[in-house]
């Protein structure tokens, strides 16, 4: 994939530029506060996390985003090639697979659990509990290492936490 590679980032980082990149990523203000989870090579955010709860308190089940249009691109192009029902035939025959699939579900649940207990309900990558719905979200959950880096609950903030750099 071209100029995905990302570099390490500190939990619950948000820079000074990141809420206009975001927009314009997004192409529209985000309605949730977000952390950046992952970012390219060039410093712009590739995943962003999300807080549970929207701007009305209404449940935001995923975690995780892609944000990068380069990256969200090469996914759509995957998607588009019939890669999602490719996956979910394989987990409906490959036991290993199915299992695998099923703990990113759990530990993403985990994950979002952390900042809302209550929300564990909510499922897991996207916010669905079986199979695979979308990859970009299992993409971003991959990149944002999941529930396995140990993180604590996030402090969400409206304002960036670090200067622009
Ligand atoms: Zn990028």
């Amino acid at each position: 994939m071209t100029n995905t590679s990302s570099s390490g980032v500190e939990h619950g980082e948000l820079r000074a530029a990141d809420l206009a990149a975001v927009a314009e990523q997004l192409d529209r203000e985000p309605t949730v506060l977000f952390t950046v989870s992952a970012r390219c090579t060039g410093g712009h955010p590739l995943v962003i996390r999300n807080a549970p709860l929207d701007a009305d308190n209404a449940p935001f089940p995923t975690v995780y985003w892609l944000t990068c249009p380069d990256a969200v691109k090469d996914v759509s192009r995957l998607e588009a090639d019939g890669w999602i029902a490719r996956l979910n035939e394989r987990a409906d025959e490959d036991e290993t697979f199915r299992g695998a699939i099923a703990a990113a579900h759990e530990e993403a649940a985990e994950d979002r659990a952390r900042d809302l207990p209550e929300a564990r309900a909510w499922g897991g990558v996207g916010g669905t509990r079986r199979g695979i719905k979308c990859l970009h979200a299992h993409y971003a959950n991959r990149l944002a290492g999941g529930a396995s880096s140990n993180r604590g609950p996030t402090t969400w903030r409206s304002r960036p936490s670090s200067p622009a750099t």
